[in-house]
């Protein structure tokens, strides 16, 4: 049984179309340059690379290209789309109407027109996705799983600004948390780690990605998590500021002239690691940077990030009265052996007892403190797909 993963973004969309019954992708793919000049479709699948360079219009297009590279003859992994049993579709933003993934109908495509408000860069292509896959393949269902639902087991506490009520009753402003999808997973594999029930853990989740959030998982629940109404609160990331004096917004706009849409830009475009180092939003080229050629800027960058990540970690462990797991996941939490190594320095009080050796690990499965540690830390690699795929098999 066979699960299509599809997560469009508004000029490219990745793919997956993932075995069930052995959890493994049989073909990943990415699609870039959609509606531009040089549209092209890169497939791997059985050790070997296929690539299809042909013009794309929009999404429908690119959709009907990926269908034709899983069944090519030569190339493909599957004979005919009735190998597809369902497709299930990453969406961003589900706002307060979806707590769990859904089956896509009528009715749910309205809803997500009305989020798409909430989430104008995100939303509009994962709905453009659905509807391109929807014409092509009429008889197969629907999935939709969302970023944000996870996340909607915060308490008001948590998930309200002090703003005006009103503004949340009428206008939903109001944490919402990202990632969601990252952090059910990986505090699911940790729970598995540990080989405790969920129902009986606190867990804190750091994925530290380009994109970073950390999240608190108490008993199998999100309580609370760094992101906010949209991906741009919390942690220092690669372009985005994260928590700073919303004042600052104003001060720009008021004293400095910069537009509102300039302001956007500088706040999630040209900020956090890439804004305050002046080298690059990767973190490899920033730790290049700081440790071998003794920048200041990346030196001091990295630091506002380890700093930032340490905050939120306190915090969640004082808000769910400890902690038993700490996690690291997503592109810099899979890889950095340095970045967990300053995060999780200086936790001992907590009860962490780390374990340098242990922590020299990339990008694979491991428990890096030491045997008998209060508190466990894990790197896992987080499985976005297979969640999707998932919660897409357990709906129909
Ligand atoms: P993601 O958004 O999860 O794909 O993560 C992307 C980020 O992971 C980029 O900033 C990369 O620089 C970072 N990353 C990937 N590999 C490494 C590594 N070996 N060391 C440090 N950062 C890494």
């Amino acid at each position: 049984m066979n699960i299509l993963v599809i997560n469009c973004g508004s000029s490219s969309l990745k793919y997956q179309l993932i075995d069930m019954k052995t959890e493994e992708a049989l073909a990943t793919g990415l699609v870039e340059r959609i509606g531009i000049e040089g549209s092209i479709l890169t497939q791997k699948a059985n050790g070997e690379k296929y690539i299809v360079e042909e013009a794309m219009k929009d999404h429908q297009d690119a959709i009907k290209l990926v269908l034709a590279a899983l069944v090519d003859k030569d190339h493909g992994v599957i004979k005919s789309m009735d190998e597809i049993e369902a497709v299930g579709h990453r969406v961003v933003h589900g706002g307060e109407k979806y707590a769990a993934s859904v089956v896509i109908d009528e009715d749910v495509m309205k809803q997500l027109e009305e989020c798409a408000k909430l989430a104008p860069l995100h939303n509009p292509p994962n709905i453009i996705g659905i509807n391109a896959c929807k014409a092509l393949m009429p008889n197969t269902p629907m999935v939709g799983v969302f970023d944000t639902a996870f996340h909607q087991t915060m308490p008001e506490k948590a998930y309200l600004y002090a703003l005006p009520y009103e503004l949340y009753k009428d206008h939903h402003i109001r944490k919402y948390g990202f990632h969601g999808t990252s952090h059910k997973y990986v505090s699911m594999k940790a729970a598995e780690a540990m080989g405790k029930d969920i129902k009986e853990l606190k867990i804190v989740n750091c994925h530290l990605g380009n994109g970073a959030s950390v999240s608190a998982v108490k008993n199998g629940e999100s309580v609370d998590t760094s992101m906010g109404f949209t991906p741009l609160q919390g942690l220092v990331m690669g372009t985005r500021t994260g928590d700073m004096d919303p004042a600052v917004v104003t001060y720009l706009i008021k004293e400095l002239g910069y537009s509102a849409s300039e302001v956007d830009d500088i706040l999630n475009k040209k900020s956090g690691v890439l804004g305050v180092s002046g080298v690059s939003s990767d973190f490899r080229d920033v730790e290049d940077a700081a440790w071998n050629k003794k920048e200041h800027r990346s030196n001091i960058a990295l630091d506002m990030f380890v700093y930032r990540v340490k905050q939120y970690i306190g915090s969640y462990a004082a808000i769910m009265g400890g902690v038993d797991a700490i996690v690291f996941t997503a592109g810099v939490g899979e890889n950095s052996v340095e970045m967990r190594e300053s995060i999780l320095e200086g936790f001992d009080f907590l009860g962490v007892d780390f374990d340098k050796d242990k922590n020299k690990v990339r990008g694979k499965f491991a428990e890096i403190t030491k045997e008998g540690s209060k508190v466990k830390a894990f790197v896992i690699p987080t499985n976005e797909e297979l969640m999707i795929a998932k919660d897409t098999l357990a709906l129909v």
